[in-house]
């Protein structure tokens, strides 16, 4: 989308401030059979209109499931991907989503690993609605969102989010990077993103011998998105 907030760019930025991270993993695309785990055949069909932004799709899929196998077998990982996917339901999307990489991730991971129970955090600056309705009716899969209007609040509400988790084999995190001071939501500095990815670690350390994973949804300030993404990888490492 050519003058959209959501661009190549902000991959790019993100990808040369995680250097220490080297090698990166570059996924196998997933199938479209995977899309249809979550998404209604109609929607993916759709997709298969438009090829390119398929072939797109299918990779940033592919990697957020790559993400939640690494997790599952121990190994912590961050998705550094686009399209996000938040706002992507069972039969659409918006919010410069298409597909919703987390759910798909879950639900493959789901069959694959005989997991139950995985709890889903979403940090970015605007509520997950297509995560949350496409569990809404799943009792075994929590989606937590959190809302604040100022720093000390959210910081709050995450610990208190985090807190009262009582049961959860995997941890899995949308994490946005817009609830930056100097992005749309306006709440967070940089070194909070280190203490959110040190209190995810520790949660899922407590809950599950720390099986977790985070995909990247928003963030759209190019200054400083590379170095709040690292320093939330130094949290959740
Ligand atoms: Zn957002």
């Amino acid at each position: 989308m050519p003058g959209s907030l959501e661009g190549p760019e902000r991959v790019a930025t993100i990808r040369s401030s995680l250097q220490k991270y080297q090698p990166f993993i570059k996924p196998e695309p997933a199938s479209e059979a995977e899309l249809n785990l979550v998404h209604e055949p109609t929607m993916v069909a759709r997709l298969r209109s438009r090829r390119l932004l398929l072939e797109t799709v299918l990779i940033a899929v592919g990697g957020a499931i790559q993400c939640a196998r690494a997790a599952v077998e121990g190994r912590p990982a961050f998705g550094l991907l686009r399209p996000p996917g938040h706002h992507a339901d069972q039969s659409g999307s918006w919010g410069f989503c298409y597909v919703n990489n987390m759910a798909i991730a879950v639900r493959k991971l789901r069959q694959e690993a005989d997991l139950r129970w995985v709890v889903i955090v979403d940090l970015d600056h605007h509520v997950g609605d297509g995560t949350q309705r496409i569990f809404a009716s799943d009792s075994e899969i929590l989606v937590r969102n959190v809302e604040a209007v100022e720093r000390e609040e959210y910081l709050e509400k995450v610990q208190s989010v985090l807190q009262v988790i009582r049961k959860a084999e995997l941890l899995a995190v949308s994490m946005g990077f817009d609830t930056y001071e100097r992005d749309l939501g306006g709440l967070l500095k940089t070194e909070d993103y280190t203490l959110l990815g040190s209190w995810l670690r520790q949660a899922s350390e407590r809950l599950c011998e720390g099986r977790r994973f985070a995909l990247l949804e928003g963030g759209y300030y190019l200054p400083d998105l590379g170095k709040n993404v690292l320093a939330f990888c130094e949290g959740f490492e």
